[in-house]
């Protein structure tokens, strides 16, 4: 097994492979009528009505019923059975690539492809809560205690800050197709429900800052509590959990300038 592939060969494969022409070996797909997505039969349940959906423009796939979906490498990984270097070097193959020579980096090790999974699903959470501050629909009383604290648009703008509605499964539901709850899980956006099936989101109804590490990549998150909002919390202020990729010890919290502000 090849391993160290770095993320620059990761995007190469995945834009070198076509989704649809990828699913289509295994489901055959119909075009939807009247839009450019794909649909047909979920190889993952018993489906007797075409849900699985094949979505070209953002190359992932998601079944509406059971709730299976992802990128090319997790197609591969399901179907085959196999963990992400394999799948990987397997559409490398199948898109004729040449497959590059051992190379250690931080990406070698299954913890390394973990690592890298939760920085790109803390990236996209920082951007989406941040755009929910900015411009969200139902972000009023942020805005407003972001003014009331003299929070400027530049701070906002530099560190990022965010918003999570008061929504408990807001992440869930935008990650669809995208990430799986797993990786959600590793990241830290959502924790596992203690009594029953499913899951919720952190950071529900808070004023989010993002925590970087010495790289300045955003690795964890801090949340506040929001006066005027619906959301009841022992804690006024929610920090991430130790994950793969945050050491509360080796993490600068650059927000805490914020907050001072
Ligand atoms: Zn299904």
């Amino acid at each position: 097994m090849v391993q160290g592939f770095g993320d620059d060969f990761k995007e190469l494969v995945r834009s070198s492979t076509n989704l649809v022409d990828l699913v289509s070996e295994t489901v055959s797909l119909k075009p939807i009528h009247g839009g450019r997505d794909f649909v047909g039969l979920c190889p993952f349940h018993d489906d007797k009505n075409p849900s699985f959906h094949v979505y070209p423009d953002r190359q992932t796939y998601r079944c509406w019923v059971c709730d299976q979906g992802g990128d090319c490498f997790r197609w591969v990984m399901e179907m085959e059975k196999v963990p992400f270097p394999e799948a990987m070097e397997s559409l490398a193959r199948r898109a004729r690539l040449e497959i590059p020579k051992h190379k250690r980096d931080d990406a070698t090790s299954e913890n390394g492809h973990r690592k890298t999974d939760s920085l790109a699903v803390v990236e996209w959470a920082v951007n989406l809560m941040h755009q929910a501050l900015r411009a969200g629909p139902k972000a009023d009383n942020a805005r407003q205690y972001v003014k009331t604290r003299k929070l400027s648009e530049d701070t906002v703008r530099n560190f990022r800050l965010g918003y999570h509605p008061e929504d408990w499964n807001w992440f869930l539901e935008q990650a669809r197709g995208r990430f799986t709850p797993a990786q959600l899980v590793a990241a830290g956006l959502i924790q596992e429900r203690n009594n029953g099936p499913g899951y919720f989101d952190n950071l529900v109804g808070r004023l989010v800052f993002p925590i970087i590490d010495e790289r300045g990549r955003p690795v964890a998150f801090g949340g506040r509590v929001l006066p005027g909002g619906n959301i009841e919390s022992d804690a006024k202020y929610w920090n991430s959990l130790e994950s793969a990729i945050f050491h509360k010890r080796r993490t600068l919290y650059a927000f805490d300038r914020a907050r001072e502000t």
